[in-house]
C-alpha cells in the first residue's frame, strides 16, 4: 500500500484526522433534546457544515426535517459527465448510558490500547471524517472524479425519521448514481465487509379475552378460560422444538450465502449462557440474516409480586416479527396476523393491531459499484477479499433512498465493527479501520468513477 499516493495522503492526515474527530466526539449530540441540549447538536451541525465548505463544497445548507432536528447537506460538483455519489453519515449518537461506566469520558477522545474511546467514535462521527479523509485523498490526488453529495443526518439513533420524511418531501436532493452509508462496519477488524441486505420488521400488538372479569381460580379453575393461559399457547406456536420461527406460509428455509458466522464466536458476541443452545435452524448466518425472526417483546399480565389466585379474562403481547430479505413485510404481516388468529385455542377472541412496519433491503452485489468496492478494498486491506455480510436489524433510511431511487446502489461500510461496542459504554473506533476504508472509500470513488 505504500507506493499508493491514496493511502500516503491518508496516512499524512490521520493526526489531523484524530483532531477533528476528538472535536467532533466533544459534542453532545443526543437527539433527545430532554436529555441533552439542543445546542450541542446544533454545533455539531455547525462544525460539519463548515468542514463541508472548507473542502469547497457547494449549497452546504442545515436542513430543517420534520421531527425537529437538523440534518446536514453539501454538494461537490466533479467533471462534466461524471457519476454522481451520495455518501450518509450522521451526526447525532446514542446517550452515553451510565457515564461513570465509562473508563474514560464519553466525550473526551482518548486514546488506549490503539483505539480511541468516545461516544460516537464509530458510530457514527468516524463515518463524517471517513468521509472527508477520502475526499481530502482524491484531492489531493488528482482530484475527485464524480460529483459528491454529502449528507449527514441528526438523529438517526433516535428513529423519529426526519431525513426519510424530508428526503420524500424533497424527492430530488439526494438523487445519486450510488450511496455509500458509512453506518455499518467491518464482520472484525481487518475484514473488508459490505453488508449487503437488512432485515425488515413488523410489529404487532395481540389481545386474548376470554371473559368479563376476572375470576378465583379455586372456584372457576379447570373449566373457565384463561386468557393468559390461551396468550401462552399462541405464542407458543410461533416456534418450532428447535425454537425456529413457525409463522403459517412465511418461508423459513433461505440460505446466506456470503461470510458465514462461527457458532463459538457467536456464542461468545451474545453471551449465551453454558449449556444453554442456540435456537433455530441452518447456520448463525441463515438464523440472523435470511430467515424471519420472531420476539415477544412484552406481555402485559399481572406482576408476581402482589398476583392474586385469579383466571385472568384478558392478556396482550407485543411480537416483533424481523422479515428476511425477498420477503415484502406487508405479506409478513398478513401471515403472521392470520397466524395468530388460527392458533388461538378455545375460540377465545383475539385481536391483532400492527404497530409499525419496514421493509427488508437487499443489495444487487453484481453491479459496478460493487465490482468497484471490492476492487478498492482488496487494495486498501492488502491480502484480503471484501466479505458479504447480512444485519438483521433494519435501517429505515436505506429502505426510504431505496424507494425514492430505485436504480441507485446501495453500498454499507463503515466503522462499526464488533469490538467498538457501538450503543454501549465504552464505545471505540479503530484508527486502522478508519484509515484503511478511508483509503478503500476513495478509490472506490476513483475506480468506480472510471467504471
Ligand atoms: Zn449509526
Amino acid at each position: 500500500m505504500s507506493s499508493n499516493p491514496i493511502a500516503e495522503t491518508v496516512a499524512a492526515l490521520m493526526p489531523r484526522a484524530r483532531e477533528e474527530l476528538t472535536e467532533l466526539v466533544a459534542f453532545k449530540s443526543v437527539a433527545d433534546f430532554d436529555q441533552f441540549p439542543r445546542s450541542e447538536s446544533e454545533a455539531a451541525a455547525g462544525w460539519i457544515t463548515a468542514a463541508l465548505r472548507a473542502e469547497g463544497f457547494q449549497d452546504v445548507a442545515v436542513l430543517d426535517t420534520p421531527d425537529g432536528t437538523q440534518s446536514v447537506y453539501g454538494y461537490l460538483p466533479g467533471p462534466v459527465g461524471a457519476k454522481t455519489v451520495l455518501l450518509y453519515a450522521h451526526y447525532d449518537v446514542q446517550p452515553p448510558l451510565d457515564e461513570a461506566a465509562w473508563t474514560t469520558p464519553p466525550f473526551e477522545l482518548t486514546e488506549r490500547d490503539g483505539r480511541w474511546y468516545g461516544r460516537g467514535s464509530a458510530d457514527c462521527k468516524g463515518g463524517v471524517i471517513m468521509h472527508l479523509l477520502a475526499l481530502r485523498a482524491l484531492k489531493a490526488d488528482g482530484g475527485v472524479p464524480v460529483n459528491v453529495k454529502v449528507i449527514v443526518e441528526g438523529s438517526e439513533e433516535q428513529g423519529t425519521g426526519g431525513l426519510e420524511r424530508y428526503a420524500e418531501q424533497h424527492p430530488d436532493l439526494l438523487t445519486a448514481d450510488t450511496i455509500v452509508i458509512g453506518d455499518a462496519g467491518n464482520f472484525r477488524v481487518g475484514l473488508p465487509t459490505v453488508t449487503t441486505t437488512l432485515r425488515g420488521m413488523t410489529m404487532m400488538r395481540v389481545r386474548i379475552d376470554t371473559l368479563e372479569g376476572n375470576l378465583h381460580s379455586g372456584q372457576f379453575g379447570g373449566a373457565a378460560p384463561d386468557a393468559l393461559g390461551a396468550l401462552i399457547r399462541v405464542l407458543d406456536s410461533l416456534r418450532a422444538e428447535d425454537g425456529s420461527t413457525t409463522v403459517d406460509g412465511l418461508t423459513d428455509d433461505s440460505r446466506w450465502q456470503g461470510l458465514q458466522y462461527d457458532d463459538a464466536q457467536f456464542r461468545q458476541d451474545a453471551k449465551v449462557l453454558d449449556g444453554v443452545a442456540l435456537i433455530g435452524s441452518g447456520t448463525v448466518a441463515d438464523r440472523i440474516w435470511a430467515r424471519p425472526a420472531v420476539t415477544v417483546i412484552g406481555i402485559d399480565c399481572p406482576p408476581v409480586v402482589g398476583a392474586t389466585p385469579s383466571v385472568q379474562a384478558s392478556a396482550r403481547a407485543l411480537i416483533s416479527l424481523r422479515v428476511p430479505p425477498g420477503v415484502d413485510a406487508a405479506e409478513a404481516t398478513k401471515l403472521l396476523q392470520a397466524h395468530l388468529e388460527a392458533h388461538t385455542p378455545w375460540g377465545a377472541r383475539v385481536s391483532t393491531e400492527q404497530v409499525g412496519q419496514g421493509q427488508a433491503f437487499s443489495a444487487d452485489t453484481s453491479s459496478p459499484a460493487y465490482a468497484a468496492m471490492a476492487e478498492a478494498m482488496a487494495v486498501a486491506f492488502p491480502g484480503q477479499e471484501m466479505q458479504y455480510a447480512g444485519q438483521g436489524g433494519s435501517i429505515p433510511l436505506c429502505n426510504t433512498l431505496a424507494a425514492l431511487y430505485p436504480r441507485a446502489e446501495i453500498l454499507l461500510i463503515g466503522l462499526s465493527e464488533p469490538e467498538a461496542q457501538i450503543h454501549a459504554v465504552d464505545e471505540s473506533v479503530s484508527p486502522q479501520e478508519l484509515e484503511r476504508l478511508s483509503v478503500a472509500e476513495a478509490l472506490f470513488l476513483r475506480t468506480y468513477a472510471a467504471s
